[in-house]
Formats: structure tokens, sequence, C-alpha cells
């Protein structure tokens, strides 16, 4: 007969962490820097405060368990506010990403059946814009107060500060089963429409308690911690969530991400710890360097949901800030593996040392990781073989929201796309997208790699690299690359500096040299589009080799 664990039961849920952080860290700061352009600071005591005004004020118009609430907003201390009231009631917190294109968000929208939308006020027109395809949203709340309304609108808008004046300072938490959906977030559809991942009070507070695990994010009650990874963008990495669980303070950059905004803030509320994509950290360095700046209180950042070039590293490195390399996805609520040294790691060489923190990391447990061939068949851990990365685990997704069928394989497993290595150590190495790798004669050549070197060169500001149709290897690399202000770097230049850092059939066969790149909503390198305007280069050009 199956014998039971004698012990207390206490749901998972996401309104615990909030009330844990007001009751054991009640007076730690949250400091936000406001789409007004002004500070704002107040504890984790008095976000709870007014998150339990925000549930009495969403449970008063009717918003009940399951309904989903969109928010269109930058990090500060109402979305958070937001996270925490909304799920607290068993509502679903719909986070939108506003960098989509209008007609996707009005899609994200209407799909996710939001009846109320909260948004800051930088996305007014934003709103007006997309709110006549939106009938199914009941209001659209802009988070300011009453006298920051327009004075004129379309819309019968409502103030987030006068929704919740006058409520109770009280709510009741009430117990919720721990699978329910707690957050709704899509990820960008750079192919087809946005698909939703539904993630729910277990699986994101299982991931809080992982991710700040010393191998992992290595959060402390002593951190400061600013997530420059918007809140719209797969819940800024679960910090929202982290960040109370540990106690840290909270710092919230709004929407001033550039460099110069970041040292200012991170200087002035003596911050320890930051997490971001590798383009905000080239803006610090760049405006670091220029100001003859250096690290301060900041000892880390976070770099992630696009490979961290060495040289970036290097860099934050000499200005005496360690960069952190992780990898995630919207399907894993997103973190799935961290850089951490491991046994022995101290004793190898700084040259073998680099190599793996030029790596995306170890799992962090709670998930398990395999890669695979093209037959389906496991791959050997000896940091060479590349094949498919699969993921399973207790923060990855089953189905997308909305959809009947899983999307897992028959044994349980979720495809990422991702193609990667794994070396005897377990640390991950993303090679490519599985569609953004390059194949060229039978073989794969990782796109990644090839970038990371072209912008290791001192006259390269930004590179991509793309398969290029060719009629004797199928595909061949093609370089398209930004040059820094006044270069005049021309292509046998760029590809000779290839010579001896890859094999020689790795090398691009050309290069294009163009004003900027196309990104897409997560500042991600646009490659489809690249793909289409150059992927006939060589058969056009009458390049091919
Ligand atoms: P999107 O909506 O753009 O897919 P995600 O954040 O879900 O946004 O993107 C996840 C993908 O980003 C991963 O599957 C991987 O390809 C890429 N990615 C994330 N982190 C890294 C990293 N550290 N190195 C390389 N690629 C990364």
């Amino acid at each position: 007969m199956d014998l039971f664990g004698q012990m207390m039961y206490a749901p998972l849920q996401l309104s615990s962490l909030l009330e844990q952080a007001a009751r054991h860290s009640g007076a730690v700061e949250i400091v936000s820097r406001r789409v007004e352009g002004d500070i704002h600071r107040y504890t984790y005591r008095d976000c709870h405060v007014r998150a339990m005004k925000l549930a009495n004020a969403l449970t008063g118009r009717g918003i009940v368990a399951g309904d989903r609430v969109g928010t269109l907003a930058w990090n500060g201390y109402r979305h958070i506010e937001l996270y925490y009231g909304v799920t607290g009631i068993g509502a679903v917190c719909h986070t939108i990403n506003p960098r989509l294109f209008p007609e996707q968000i009005a899609y994200i929208v209407n799909h996710a059946r939001d009846r109320v939308v909260c948004f800051d006020a930088s996305f007014l027109a934003l709103v007006e814009q997309i709110a006549p395809h939106c009938p199914h949203v009941e209001a659209w709340v802009m988070l300011s107060d009453a006298a920051g309304l327009p004075q004129a609108s379309a819309l019968p808008l409502e103030s987030y500060e006068a929704l919740i004046a006058g409520q109770p300072a009280h709510f009741d938490w009430p117990r919720l089963d721990e699978q329910l959906a707690a957050v709704l977030c899509y990820t960008s559809g750079t192919t087809g429409n946005p698909k939703g991942v539904l993630y729910s009070h277990r699986s994101l507070c299982l991931m809080a308690y992982a991710s700040s695990l010393p191998d992992a994010l290595c959060l402390r009650a002593s951190d400061t911690v600013v997530p420059v990874v918007p809140m719209f963008h797969v819940n800024a990495w679960g910090l929202p969530f982290s960040a109370p669980l540990v106690g840290a303070k909270l710092v919230l950059p709004g929407p001033a991400l550039d460099g110069a905004s970041l040292s200012a803030l991170f200087e002035q509320e003596a911050v320890t710890l930051s997490a971001g994509v590798p383009t905000v950290w080239l803006g610090l360095v760049d405006h670091m360097r220029r100001t003859g700046k250096r690290a301060g209180t900041l000892q880390r950042v976070i770099v992630g949901g696009a490979a961290c070039p060495p040289q970036l590293a290097t860099a934050l490195g000499e200005l005496g800030i360690t960069a952190v390399h992780a990898w995630g996805m919207t399907e894993l609520s997103p973190v799935g593996t961290v850089f951490a040294p491991t046994q022995g790691f101290a004793r190898k060489t700084a040259q073998e040392r680099a190599q793996i923190e030029a790596k995306q990391g170890r799992v962090v447990p709670g998930v398990e990781m395999k890669i695979v061939g093209a037959d389906g068949a496991e791959l050997p851990w000896d940091g060479r073989s590349a094949g498919d990365l699969l993921v399973r685990g207790h923060w990855v997704v089953e189905r997308y929201y909305g959809m009947n069928e899983t999307c897992l394989s028959p044994d349980g497993w979720f495809a990422t796309g991702d193609v990667a290595t794994i070396d005897a150590d377990g640390y991950m190495q993303i090679t490519d997208r599985s569609k953004d790798v390059i194949k060229s004669g039978g073989e794969w050549i990782s796109s990644i790699e090839l970038e990371g070197i072209a912008v290791a060169h001192p006259e390269v500001e930004l590179a991509a690299c793309i398969a290029c149709a060719h009629p004797k290897w199928d595909e061949r690399p093609l370089l398209v690359v930004v040059r820094r202000a006044g270069s005049t770097l021309d292509a046998r230049q760029l590809l000779s500096f290839y010579e001896g850092k890859v094999a020689k059939w790795w090398i691009p066969d050309d290069v294009v040299f163009v004003p900027e790149l196309p990104l897409t909503a997560t500042g991600k390198l646009h490659k489809l589009v690249l793909r289409q305007q150059f992927g006939r280069h060589y058969s056009d050009t009458g390049t091919a080799a």
C-alpha cells in the first residue's frame, strides 16, 4: 500500500512570494524609473498593500479566476503590482510585447480574450490604434493618476490610480490550485502568428526557487537587482518572482535602457546584479569606456536571449563586471541553463575557462536536456556532436494556449528549435537555431560562431551570418555586416580575419555591407528578412565558387 508523507501541503502560488517579501523583507525597496522621468521608491510592504488594493478593485469589477488582464508596460512598480494583484485572485496576467506590430498585438489581445488592458502612457497612441480592433476589451487602464490621462481621447480611458484608490488595503489571497494559469506570454512569432505560453503558479514558483540557486542566477537578500530584460519579455527572466522570494532590492529601469541611463541608475542605487540581452551590455560597455567609468558595486550581469560574443564578456571583465551566460526561451518561462564553474574549473587554463564561459551553461535543476541527431537518436556529450536540443521539466511548455494538441514528442520532450553541443561536464553550447544552421555539402556550419568572429573585428559593429543557396554546396555562409562609423573595411580584409580561427571551408564566401540590420520585436537579428533579401546572393552575383 502507498504510504504518503505526513507533511503540511501549501500550494505553490505567486501571492505567497510577495506576501513573504512583505513580511520578512518589508522595508526592502523597489525603486522605479517612471515613464514620467522621475524616480519612484517604495517597499515590498507598500507593494503588497497596493497589489491587495488592485485585487479588491479587479474583484469589484467582476474579474474572476481564469480571466485575462493584459499589460503593455515597461519595468516599473505598477507592473509588479499587476503581476501579483492579477495572479493573486487566480486571474491571468497577460504580458504583451509593445514592440510587436500593431496587427500582431491586436491579434494576441483578441486571441487571449483580454477583458482589461493596462498600459503605460508611452503606449497611448498604440492603444488608440488597436482598440477598435479589440472588441472584447472592457476597460483600457492607463498606468498613471487621473491627472495623467489625456485631455481628449477617442477611448473611454481610466487611470490605474483611480481604479485602486479607496479600495481596502487588505485582501485575503485565496488558496489556489497550484496548477492554475498565472501568466500568459506570446512568442515573438518571427514566423507565423505568435503562440501563447500559459505558465502556472507551480511552474513559475518552481522556476523562481531553482533559478535563485548559487549555481544559477545566485540571488541573495543582499543583492540589488536590475532586470533590464523587459517584464513583457518572458517575465523579465523570472526576476520579479525570484527577487521577492529572496528579499533582494529591485530596481526597475522603465523605458531608458541606453548605456548612460543604465550606468547612472546602477551607480545611484548601488546595483550588484543585472540581466539583459547582449545589445544592452554593448551599449553599457560603450558608455563606460567613453566616460572612463568602472563597475562600482556592479558585480555580475546575466547575458542571455542571444549568444554572448566572447569579446563582450572580455570587455565587461576589463571593466570589473563578470558576464554570466544563460540560455532560455519563452517556452521555458524562460531560464534553462546558466554558467557556473564545476569541480576542476579553477585548475583549467585561462583560455580553457574562457571557452567554457562562452558556452550557454549547465542546466538549472528542474529541467533536463538532451541532444538528438536527424534520426532522433541521442548524441554523445562530447562537446563536438551537434544536434537538436530537447528539454523537459517543471517549467517547460506542454501545449500552446488554445491548442488541443500537445507540442511534445510522444516520449514527452520539447524540441527547442535550437542546435547545440553538450560536453562531458554538462555545459551546453548553442551552435544555431535549427532554421539558421548553414548546411554546406552535407555538413553543418554554425552561424553563431561565424558572427562571433566577425564582431570581434575592431571595425565591425554588427554582423549576421546567413545561409545562401549555392549550386554546388547547397548552402554557403554569407556575412551581412554593419561597419563601425568611418571604417572602410572591405570583404577581403574581413574574410582574411577568419584564417586560423575556423576550418577553411567554414569561412564565408562573401560579405555584404549594409547600413543597419533588421531586428525582431525581441531585439534579435531578423535572419528571415535577411534570407529573403540576400538568400540568393551567390546565384545572383555569380560569386558561387
Ligand atoms: P523569441 O520569441 O525571439 O523566440 P525567446 O526569448 O523565446 O524569444 O527566444 C528563445 C531563443 O533565443 C532560444 O531558443 C535561442 O535560440 C535564443 N537564445 C536565448 N538565449 C541564448 C543564448 N544565451 N545564446 C544563444 N541563443 C540564445
